[in-house]
């Protein structure tokens, strides 16, 4: 499509009554640490299996500013943003029992029905999973964008699978359950479903950005005992102290570690790495009582290693890793949406300032500068 046919189209507004291609506005990164730019770019129609959906709000994950500054998991151009909420605005051919209007958060997993990992129950493990889908279904001026895990949440329309489109209660707002597309599903799960926290155990947990804090959230929900937070942050460990955890460690104030065993009689039950490094998944490991388990889920650098003392594994320690918190989204969203609904599972704590779309340099930057957990990008008005 040439630049000429691109201005011709629709704009983003009039989408719903043509169904072909249209345009939207849409934050496009061009190369590592380059600043984002809006631009209107080409949205094309939902193909079979596919919903279109207008995006109301997007969350800034750790791993957009990851993935920004590294480029790794990437090809640029590319229009990042994974934790999105919206209405769906157009169905492709072939799909049953959707709606439009039906309100949305995004799930990353696939959850294409077919593969090993999903015919065996494991859908979180989805081998058509990538997170750089640069699938046709967004362009610039001819040219196929990127999509961050294939869900470019900072694009005012977007295409996707409709498993990948979760139905979202009428009660909840859209920008308040769109941290459940990743983080807080990341966070939770890593405690619950993958760490299979117990009620009565004490559990630590490294990082206290968006999904730390969710992992605090789940453990407190479980029934975990003594839950320890570590982070260098002290705002971020006070909002930690608010959601659940029970002692407040400074990562740089002496060895987190040696203040963990002091606290929980020798070491903790499971510990929550939720910060992207080796050393932080060797913290983790060493944090751990005999018999104890560590749950690795921080996105870290492709190069990173880690190192663990072979001889404590014959105390019955484990480690292992985790991707979306073990989760199913079409099992595991509504759950988490219950409770949010009785006020169990805070997400407005963690969330904001919120920022429109052209703003999206500042929400990026206050992430990085670790003045806010979760910034929002806002791109429409909740219905
Ligand atoms: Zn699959
Ligand atoms: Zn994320």
């Amino acid at each position: 499509m040439t630049r000429e046919e691109e201005r011709r189209l629709p704009d983003a507004a009039g989408a719903a009554a043509v169904g072909g291609y249209v345009r939207a506005r849409a934050a496009v990164a061009a190369a590592a640490g380059a600043p984002l730019r809006v631009e209107e770019v080409t949205v094309r129609a939902p193909g079979p299996g596919e919903v279109r959906v207008r995006l109301v709000a997007c969350g800034i994950c750790a791993s957009d500013l990851h993935v920004w500054r590294t480029g790794e998991g990437i090809a640029f151009p590319a229009v990042l943003g994974h934790e999105a909420a919206g209405v769906i605005e157009s169905l492709g051919p072939g799909v049953a029992g959707r709606a439009v209007g039906e309100r949305v958060v995004l799930a990353w997993i696939p959850r294409c029905g077919r593969c090993r990992a999903c015919r065996a129950g494991r859908t979180h493990l989805c081998a058509a999973m990538r997170t750089d889908a640069a699938d046709g279904s967004l362009t610039l001026a001819g040219r196929t964008l990127g999509r961050y895990m294939g869900i470019s949440g900072l694009a005012e329309l977007v295409v996707v699978g409709e498993r990948t489109a979760i139905p979202v209660p009428a009660d909840l707002p859209l920008p308040t359950v769109c941290s459940v597309g990743c983080g807080v599903t990341t966070g939770f799960g890593a405690a619950v479903i993958t760490g299979a926290v117990r009620w009565g155990e004490s559990v630590a947990v490294f990082g206290c950005g968006g999904v730390g804090l969710s992992a605090i959230q789940g453990a407190r929900i479980a029934g975990a005992a003594r839950i320890v937070a570590v982070d260098p942050n002290r705002a971020r460990l006070r909002l930690a102290g608010r959601l659940g955890a029970t002692d407040l460690v400074g990562a740089d104030d002496g060895d987190p570690v040696t203040a963990i065993q002091a606290l929980t009689e020798g070491g903790v039950d499971l510990a929550i790495e939720a910060v992207g490094t080796g050393a932080a998944v060797r913290q983790a490991f060493d944090a751990l009582a005999p018999g104890g388990r560590a749950v690795a889920v921080g996105l870290p650098r492709f190069t990173e290693e880690v190192r663990i003392p072979m001889i404590a594994l014959l105390l019955d320690k484990s480690l292992r890793g985790s991707i979306h918190g073990s989760a199913d989204p079409a099992r595991d969203f509504p759950k988490l949406f219950a409770c949010v609904r009785r006020g169990a599972l805070d997400l407005e704590a963690m969330a904001g300032p919120d920022y429109p779309l052209e703003r999206v340099n500042d929400a990026f930057a206050a992430l990085a500068a670790g003045t806010a957990v979760r910034p929002r990008v806002v791109l429409a008005p909740d219905a």
